[in-house]
């Protein structure tokens, strides 16, 4: 399968394994990956994030219910919102949830912001769960015709080492511990050289569930940055 099917599959296994009711995908798109994840009956929350709110607002009405989704008896457990924002800035309706996926989205924030993105989304969030793909550059060599990075909107993109010292300097600052993955594998021989052609980290917080905020003083108000787009 393509890439981003196999990519959203990760995901979707994971979602299977670990059951969790709240899900926040940042960088939703066009909420591709959230129309897979709405038949995961487990889920009672699942939100997007997007800046760009014409790509979200796109799709977003293929998130409503299907007649035959009402026959389903646990369905009126699931409520979808749809935000326009950035994951560089805090908003207090995004705090504690089980999971949170950015599939294929640091990259496209410079330096600057990925330090925001990891205080907002691990200092401040501070979900459960975290799952982080994004492309290993390591591979690039084996993609045809490929001259500088993936995408042009791509500000980077990271070799597994330097993957793992952001992954594991956000795990020593906020409390988290991280695993490695991907999908995307090389021919035989080359996995090994290369790696996955998109790196994932599975971060978890420490303490687990019950584990509380590590930043002081983050409750003393209330900060809502993002704008509802949809909510079902
Ligand atoms: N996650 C989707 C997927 O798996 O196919 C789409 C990834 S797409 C390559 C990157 C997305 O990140 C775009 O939709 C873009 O608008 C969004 N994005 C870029 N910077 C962002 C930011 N600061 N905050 C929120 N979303 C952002």
């Amino acid at each position: 399968p393509p890439l981003h099917r196999q990519r959203h599959q990760f995901v979707i296994d994971f979602v299977k394994r670990n059951k969790p009711k709240k899900v926040v995908d940042l960088g939703c798109s066009e909420c591709c990956l959230l129309k897979k994840l709405k038949f995961h009956r487990e889920i009672e929350l699942l939100v997007g994030v997007d800046i760009n709110g014409t790509k979200v607002k796109k799709k977003m009405h293929g998130l409503a219910p299907l007649s035959t989704d009402y026959l389903q008896p646990s369905y009126d457990q699931l409520r979808i919102e749809l935000y326009q924002g950035s994951v560089t800035q805090r908003d207090a309706r995004l705090k504690g949830f089980d999971l949170v996926t950015s599939i294929e989205l640091i990259e496209h924030l410079t330096v600057a912001d990925v330090e925001r993105f990891s205080e907002v989304v691990f200092g401040y969030m501070a979900p459960a769960t975290v799952i982080i793909s994004t492309p290993n550059s390591e591979f690039n060599p084996l993609l045809p015709g490929l001259a500088g990075f993936r995408h042009s909107d791509h500000k980077f993109e990271w070799t597994r080492a330097e993957f793992r010292s952001w992954a594991v300097k956000v795990c020593l600052e906020f409390g988290y511990e991280v695993e490695f993955t991907g999908v995307g594998q090389a021919p035989p021989g080359q996995q090994e050289t290369v790696g996955f052609c998109s790196q994932i980290g599975v971060f978890c917080r420490l303490g687990g569930r019950s584990g509380c905020n590590m930043l002081l003083g983050d409750d003393a108000e209330d900060v809502f940055s993002h704008t509802l787009l949809y909510s079902i």
